[in-house]
């Protein structure tokens, strides 16, 4: 069992993209200025869980109607599952059942090119968003499922965003890395693939597990423990500065640098 110091030192995975975009992000967000959810944060909460739906509605005769009225109880659900306020929860259930027609239509499509039955198994959890650990490189992390593939368990993530036009994105690569060393280390055996379910296009990819990803993964967790140790990252040459909520803190500590040095 975990002690709570333990945590309070264990990367998330999701700390890798964070890192990757900006360590000096990570920095505040690791010292408690977190920023708050945006709209496009709860539009993604809301059809990530639409998602998980997926494999039920490709089995169904009205498709659309199903996921309607799964959206509807997402919605009745929804401040169980995510601390969001009720405009910003409102506005993602607007925003997911704008999305629906399209959606259901590239669904059964893909149900077509795959073939239902195939991609009910693909997509069907045996296990949905497990609480994965490695307290060997001190990493947490939940997969929205484990798939199973022969009786080796998979992660599967969930994307929202756009899919790239082949294979999947870096940082998907990067965040199946991270949970297949987690995996590997619970349940022994290797794990040789993921899955990438990129919700809104119904593009839903295999990618094997590749070595060097695994090797960034550890790389920047070790970086990653610096910042949880104190150090304060330089702020990189392509961060993305333009709306971004710690530019306040960042000008600040720039300003009291300066100030010594
Ligand atoms: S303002 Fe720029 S450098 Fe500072 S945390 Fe935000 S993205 Fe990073």
């Amino acid at each position: 069992m975990w002690d709570v110091v333990s945590f309070v030192n264990t990367v998330r995975v999701s700390d890798i993209a964070t890192y990757l975009r900006c360590p000096r992000k990570l920095y505040f967000r690791l010292r408690g200025h977190e920023e708050g959810p945006t709209a496009e944060y709860a539009s993604h909460l809301v059809l990530k869980e639409l998602a998980l739906s997926y494999p039920a509605a490709i089995n169904r005769d009205d498709p659309a109607g199903f996921l309607a009225a799964e959206l509807d109880r997402i919605s009745a659900e929804l401040p169980a599952i995510h601390p969001l306020d009720s405009a910003l929860a409102d506005g993602a259930v607007g925003d997911v059942r704008a999305l629906l027609p399209g959606i259901s239509e590239r669904l059964a499509s893909a149900a077509q090119r795959i073939g239902k039955e195939t991609l009910v198994g693909m997509i069907t959890p045996f296990q949905v968003e497990p609480v994965l650990v490695s307290r060997r490189f001190g990493i947490t992390g939940s997969p929205a499922k484990l798939v199973m593939r022969g009786d080796i368990a998979a992660p599967s993530i969930i994307r929202t965003g756009k899919a790239p036009e082949n294979g999947i994105w870096k940082n998907d690569r990067l965040a199946l890395a991270a949970h297949a060393i987690m995996l590997e280390e619970m349940n022994g055996g290797k794990v040789e693939l993921g899955l990438v379910e990129y919700a809104k296009s119904c593009e839903f990819r295999e990618a094997a597990i590749r070595s060097n990803d695994r090797r960034v993964v550890l790389q920047v967790l070790k970086k990653i423990h610096k910042i949880i140790d104190g150090t304060m990252p330089d702020k990189p040459g392509d961060a993305p500065c333009q709306n971004c909520g710690h530019a306040g803190l960042c000008e600040t500590k720039r300003s009291l640098a300066s100030k010594f040095f």
